[in-house]
């Protein structure tokens, strides 16, 4: 089974780049065929392989040599081993279908982030419509939903609850990002966050809740502060470089699947001893 999802996420590896090349470009990833990106030459199916393409190929055009990205080949390889990382931890059912999409649309974000600093409504969008749309079959963590209930007295079944968190989630933490962006656009005169952010923060806490949400916001922005500082005194960027925040928040988004849950409990266990 391990096997079989590491096959599947090689293959959805492989569009995931056409994703990350074309929508940044406002191009269909329907059609045309791939092309190589310096020649033009279309590129046969045998050299379309994921992965052992770009091996036997060592990274080259077949028609005129010139390096291909080796983001293709990470992105094939990072997809392939999150799928079976999934597998391992998720298993089969819906947990593990909501889990693999998560991870794939982040993947996308995370790249065309980082290369162009874009995070396409093609991705944020949809995927705020599937994480409010799995939450009644995958429940979410207790949170801000569960609170809310119980201040007033109501106690809806299971799936109600679960749904209520997402959307609250998405509402609160997008909103929450919206405002932070509004007030240092007011203090500034400089956009420091894009409005794909607060899009991207929605998506995220329509697919994990609120307190999931937190933690990937608190670590995302203690990453975003490691690596900018480390590059600032590398001498490779300047304080006022931009930021990839998303493809911080992408990061933290992924790696919160397999260690939020441990990490929250941990916590609580912490805060109720
Ligand atoms: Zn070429």
């Amino acid at each position: 089974m391990t096997a079989l999802a590491f096959l599947l996420g090689l293959v959805v590896g492989s569009f995931l780049n056409v994703c990350i090349h074309r929508w940044p470009r406002a191009e269909s990833v329907v059609a045309p065929r791939s092309r190589c990106s310096t020649c033009g030459r279309q590129i046969a199916w045998h050299d379309n392989v994921p992965a052992l393409s770009y091996i036997v190929l060592r990274g080259r055009c077949r028609n005129c040599g010139a390096a291909i990205s080796p983001r293709y080949l990470l992105v094939e390889l990072a997809t392939a081993s999150l799928f079976a990382l999934i597998a391992v931890e998720f298993g089969t059912g819906p947990s593990a279908l909501k889990a693999a999409l998560f991870a794939a649309m982040l993947t996308i974000l995370f790249f065309t982030d980082l290369e162009r600093f874009v995070l396409p409504d093609q991705v944020t969008l949809p995927g705020l419509f599937a994480g409010i749309a799995f939450s009644p079959f995958v429940p979410l963590r207790p949170g801000v939903a569960q609170v809310g209930c119980d201040l007033l007295g109501l106690y809806p079944a299971p799936w109600a609850v679960s749904l209520l968190e997402s959307l609250a989630s998405a509402l609160i933490w997008g909103g929450i990002l919206y405002l932070t962006g509004e007030i240092f656009y007011r203090i500034r005169g400089v956009e420091g966050l894009g409005f794909g952010d607060v899009k991207l923060v929605a998506m995220l806490a329509a697919f994990q809740g609120s307190s999931e949400t937190l933690l990937v916001l608190l670590a995302a922005c203690l990453l975003a502060t490691l690596c900018g500082t480390v590059a600032v005194l590398s001498g490779r960027k300047q304080w006022s470089s931009p930021l990839p925040l998303g493809s911080y928040l992408a990061f933290a988004g992924i790696a919160a699947l397999f260690c939020a849950g441990s990490v929250l409990n941990r916590y609580w266990d912490l805060v109720l001893e």
